[in-house]
């Protein structure tokens, strides 16, 4: 096992700048995961890590070794596709043992690990099997077992579970989650799925264009997020941005004035006129059940209370919960409000809702920046 460092690493393909500015350390034994939208350089800097690809500019550590110019096939990582490519002739347990016996590995010790790696992956009563007589998952955890059987220093998993249905996906999801619980061996993780992301990792390296937004563990990022393409990217259903102007002490939102708390008020008492993005997660808007709405929905906002008129649109009994989407008037754009249980709501149903504003966030719509 070993840390990675990473420190300012770059990576240009001719003029396109793929990867920039990435620094950060994992510490020996966790679990990080880069997450990202298509084309944020998420498999760029893994190829980096594996020695796949090489950096423009930048250090990268493996242990307290610069790795820079070392072949990856001396950086003793081990690494993941997503189209786990095993070698069709060879049976199961040759394929875990394959690497082992590259590198010329005592033929008792391979046995032992084949058998080793077999049960952790529950896959003892497939060693004699070929590929192709396995279904998707069970052909994902061979490979995942090759990689393990080496002992690697590091493991780098490039998106390991896109390939697989939903069922299968969250099974194998929960099986890598209790495989590194056990074996403890330093692992970056790439996926575009906010879920894996969220689930797995003990902290999350958010990329987009790039560049690093954020890096902190799932909860303090899905909590507190540096600025709206976090804040938008993680959570599911993604959080509501309402575009909204700061006037009268409070935020018009297609005409409806929005009270807020006097602490942010002061940090945008100079700001009058000024357009926001307004954020607030699905799970943070209650629906007054008091159905004596006003017609003037604006005169429904009072000083204290942070009030919101929507049609519903939508209805989506989802078991536990239920997931409405409504339109504010005059706007194409829906909002997603999540409550438990079952609500007796209809498209076209006039709606107050109440906005938790404590759980309000304020982004720069220029910049994405988060004001508050
Ligand atoms: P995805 O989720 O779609 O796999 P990603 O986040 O892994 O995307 P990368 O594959 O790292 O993104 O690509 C980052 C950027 O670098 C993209 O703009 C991509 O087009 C570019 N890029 C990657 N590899 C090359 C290459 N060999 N030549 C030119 N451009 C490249």
């Amino acid at each position: 096992m070993a840390k990675v460092r990473l420190e300012d690493i770059k990576r240009r393909f001719n003029n396109v700048t793929a990867i920039e500015d990435i620094t950060f350390e994992i510490p020996d034994g966790e679990f990080w995961v880069l997450v990202g939208p298509s084309g944020c350089g998420k498999s760029t800097i893994l190829r980096t890590i594996a020695g796949l690809e090489t950096a423009t500019s930048g250090k990268l550590f493996i242990g307290d070794e610069l790795m820079n110019n070392v072949p990856a096939r001396q950086r003793d990582v081990a690494m993941v596709f997503q189209n786990y490519a095993l070698y069709p002739h060879m049976t199961v347990a040759q394929n875990i043992a394959f690497g082992l016996q590259m590198r010329k590995v005592d033929q008792r010790i391979v046995q032992e690990r084949v058998v080793n790696v077999a049960r952790s992956l529950s896959l003892e009563h497939l060693l004699d099997r070929k590929p192709k007589q396995l279904s998707g998952g069970q052909q994902q955890r061979v490979a995942l077992g090759r990689a393990i059987a080496r002992e690697p220093q590091v493991f780098l998993l490039d998106e390991p579970l896109s390939n697989l249905d939903a069922q299968l996906r969250d099974d194998t999801r929960a099986e890598l989650k209790q495989l590194h619980q056990k074996l403890g061996i330093t692992t970056v993780y790439v996926t575009h799925d906010q879920v894996e992301a969220m689930t797995l990792a003990d902290k999350i390296v958010v990329l987009n264009r790039g560049r690093i937004q954020q890096i902190g563990d799932p909860q303090s990022i899905y909590a507190s997020p540096a600025n709206q393409m976090v804040a938008t990217f993680l959570g599911s259903p993604p959080m509501n941005i309402l575009p909204a102007i700061y006037k009268n002490d409070g935020f018009d939102v297609s005409g409806q004035l929005l009270a807020i708390p006097a602490s942010l008020r002061e940090k945008l008492h100079l700001r009058q006129g000024q357009s926001f993005d307004l954020g607030i997660r699905p799970e943070h808007i209650i629906i007054n059940t008091d159905s004596a709405l006003s017609t003037q929905p604006s005169a429904l906002s009072t000083q204290h209370s942070a009030l919101l008129v929507v049609e519903v649109k939508v209805v989506e009994p989802l078991g536990r919960e239920t997931l409405i989407r409504a339109g504010l008037p005059g706007s194409t754009e829906l909002l997603n409000i999540q409550v438990g249980g079952d609500v007796r709501l209809h498209p076209g149903d006039r709606i107050s809702l109440q906005l938790d504003l404590h759980q309000l966030f304020v982004f720069d719509p220029k910049t994405g920046d988060r004001i508050s």
